[in-house]
């Protein structure tokens, strides 16, 4: 098994540099990679004062490569997760599924796949007979991803979902079963937990350089437009703001610290008067506390301007991400007495394609016949909460976990 032997030293070396870029002094990647016997090593030609070049890769040859068919031709397919193909080192698009023939021939042809292999919704269990696809990716509206983990796993491929996991923690245990019956994977496609500034962050605190965490407040908003997108139709969304970019507050606060929530209390707003609210909510606050003191303090609205941002205060250090969740150009910074003045420090860390390192990180789990970091509980757990939270905003009271 050549093939896993070199992608694992391959996935082992970017962990190390993960993990070193976090620590010491975030450092340049360039300047960690171990030598490897496939990979070529260019001379750098610039002086001590520039930054060094990077080689990329090893990247794993074309036939080596998990196959991994795309069902939803929508936005997020077309602008993410089909160009992220470029920047991945482990896996590559093998066939489509699409309500819509000629777009998807047409997406085919863009990213060289072969016509032969693109489905319609109806005919989507003929992905078993393929022998090139190992990973299904589940890109369609929230309410339909049950449905489909489930008949994507009776074929026998991996399965790789989008977040929200489902609309109901009933359904994502649905499907975590489903998916455990026909003994293939479950990954929720959280991609901030992949993206290298929320992993440096997370590793600042897994190291201790916060001190305890005592606080955390984030807010994921953006204005919404077309009243008739399904992101506001509830039976296919599953709720408004929070299961959509609240989400990303809530995981954060508990990926972050690496804690559950115990209590849940939040309300929510949805104007009578707005043709974009009348089956979900508008608006969304919701504070977790946790077992060890920490609490979360959270907003997401879907009639604010875009806004991102997550602060966590610790008893040594504060540490911020503004923005936190975007696709590009996240920021990080924390600060901390150094002797007797205030050490405010920006680290300077690799910006790397998100969407690229989540498909390769579930690749890596079918070569290597590992689990994901991020498997169906995960999205389980986040169905929970979001049930407490609701309920709360329902009732008024505080909803423990
Ligand atoms: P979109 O509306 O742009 O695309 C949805 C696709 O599903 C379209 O191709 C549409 O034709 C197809 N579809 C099939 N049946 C449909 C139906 N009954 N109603 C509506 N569309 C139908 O949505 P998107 O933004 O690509 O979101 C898809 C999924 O990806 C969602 O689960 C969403 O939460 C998730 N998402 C994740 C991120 C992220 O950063 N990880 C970002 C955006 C969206």
């Amino acid at each position: 098994m050549t093939l896993v032997a070199s992608s694992r030293r391959s996935f082992l070396r970017s962990a190390a540099v993960a993990g070193a870029v976090a620590t010491a002094g975030f450092a340049q990647q360039s300047e960690r990679r171990p030598n490897e016997e496939n990979e070529v090593q260019l001379s750098q030609i610039h002086g001590p004062s520039e930054q060094k070049e990077s080689t990329p890769g090893p990247f794993l040859p074309e036939d080596r490569r998990v196959g991994f068919a795309i069902v939803g031709l929508g936005r997020l397919s077309l602008n993410q997760i089909l160009p992220a193909f470029g920047s991945s080192e482990y896996s590559k698009p093998v066939a489509l599924v699409s309500g819509d023939r000629a777009k998807a021939a047409k997406i085919a042809a863009q990213y060289g796949i072969n016509g032969s292999a693109i489905y319609g919704y109806a005919n989507y269990e003929e992905l078993a007979k393929n022998p090139e696809v190992k990973a299904i990716y589940i890109v369609l509206p929230n309410g339909m991803h049950e449905e489909y983990v489930v008949r994507g796993a009776k074929t026998g491929k991996h399965i790789l979902c989008e977040k929200p996991m489902a609309t109901s923690s009933k359904e994502a245990e649905h499907m975590i079963t489903a998916c455990k019956q026909a003994k293939v994977k479950l990954m929720i496609a959280y991609r901030q937990q992949y993206e290298p500034h929320n992993r440096a962050l997370r590793q600042l605190v897994t190291e201790g350089k916060l001190g305890e965490l005592r606080g955390f407040v984030s807010s994921n908003s953006q204005q919404e437009g077309d009243p008739a997108q399904w992101r506001l139709k509830r039976s296919l969304s599953g709720g408004g703001c929070l299961p959509d970019v609240g989400l990303y507050c809530l995981n954060a606060a508990r990926f972050l610290s690496g804690e559950e929530p115990s209590e849940v209390m939040a309300q929510t707003w949805q104007p009578k008067d707005d043709l974009r609210f009348v089956e979900v909510e508008a608006s969304c606050s919701f504070s977790l506390r946790f077992p060890s003191g920490y609490t979360a303090t959270c907003t997401t609205s879907y009639d604010v301007h875009k806004s991102q941002f997550l602060r966590m205060e610790g008893t040594s250090a504060w540490a911020e991400m503004s923005p936190a969740f975007a696709y590009h150009g996240n920021k990080l910074k924390w600060s901390h007495l150094d002797g007797e003045h205030e050490n405010e420090i920006a680290p300077q860390i690799e910006e790397k394609d998100q969407f690229a390192l989540e498909m390769d990180h579930f690749a890596e789990c079918i070569l290597e016949g590992i689990e994901p970091k991020t498997p169906g509980e995960e999205g389980l757990r986040d169905h929970r909460v979001m049930e407490a939270i609701y309920e709360s905003a329902r009732t008024g009271k505080r909803v423990k976990l």
